[in-house]
């Protein structure tokens, strides 16, 4: 049954977007449009973008061993938390051996903006664990760096979502380089840690940031669904119904949402009508 509704789901994807990186025309026309922030995400269609070579899952399985191999040797100076999910090449989690696989994965972009600190509080009072991808242009003054620092405290994963959110087919190698690595050192100088994730801004990735994000250490998503840019649903209900409704839910769905008042307010109802349904939250601590 749920085989079905996948397979349905993606054919209406790939005849709705054509693949792989079809969005960047898009990109570069609307773009220049002048969207306004609140429509920055129009582009970031429910689609997922590409995939990865099967090697990688390949070897993403030796890591797992590796991984596997080495805790047995390690004395636990911190606890490591248990690795239970991977990412899977079309950004939604997978559970590797016995995990509970009917979960969603929370992520928060363009944070911490004007309401971030306040999801983050809102998440933990429901116990739902996130990434918040986070952008330079947010965490440059104190205030920012504050912000940063509160959701970190509050146990939340912080996501790398590039410097000034560009569209990455459109600036330098260069510009790519900096756009991630120094993101990376910024949080790293806030925080203390560095991130482990990457959401590209419009969900463009090229050839060469996703070498970048390997070479950093890190892994790259998109996303399965998201609604709060599309301006019918810029409302506290309309946004928590579709978020639950929508027929893309499926088990791992990586959920896009932004840091936005109607999203922050939306927020208890996707999480309780979500549990409803059977979904629990995947930390992203346990993915690998
Ligand atoms: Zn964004």
């Amino acid at each position: 049954m749920k085989r079905t509704v996948l397979s349905v789901a993606t054919v209406m994807l790939l005849s709705a977007c054509g693949g792989d990186n079809v969005n960047n025309d898009n990109v570069t026309a609307e773009d220049s449009n002048n969207e306004t922030n609140n429509e920055e995400h129009n582009n970031e269609s429910n689609e997922p973008e590409e995939d990865y070579a099967n090697e990688e899952s390949e070897e993403a399985d030796e890591m797992e061993e590796t991984i596997d191999e080495n805790e047995a040797d390690e004395e636990a100076v911190e606890e490591e938390p248990e690795i239970l999910y991977e990412l899977h090449s079309d950004h939604t989690v997978r559970p590797i051996d016995e995990a509970d696989e009917q979960v969603v994965l929370f992520t928060i972009d363009d944070a911490p903006d004007s309401h971030g600190v306040e999801m983050a509080e809102v998440l933990a009072e429901l116990e739902v664990p996130a990434i918040f991808f986070v952008n330079g242009h947010f965490i440059n003054d104190d205030v920012g760096a504050q912000e940063l620092q509160a959701i970190y405290d509050l146990g939340f994963e912080i996501g790398n979502h590039s410097m000034t959110h560009p569209n990455f087919s459109q600036i330098t190698e260069e510009e790519q380089y900096e756009e991630i690595v120094l993101l990376n050192d910024k949080i790293e100088e806030i925080t203390g840690e560095r991130p482990r994730f990457f959401r590209a801004p419009f969900g463009v990735n090229t050839d060469y940031s996703k070498q970048v994000v390997e070479d950093e250490g890190m892994q790259w998503m998109n996303w399965t669904y998201g609604y709060d840019y599309f301006a019918e649903y810029m409302e506290k209900d309309a946004l928590a119904e579709i978020m639950v409704e929508t027929e893309l839910l499926r088990n791992g769905a990586n959920l896009l949402m932004h840091d936005r008042e109607f999203t922050k307010e939306a927020l208890p109802d996707i999480v309780s009508g979500l549990r409803e349904k059977g979904y629990d939250f995947v930390d992203p601590d346990t993915i690998q």
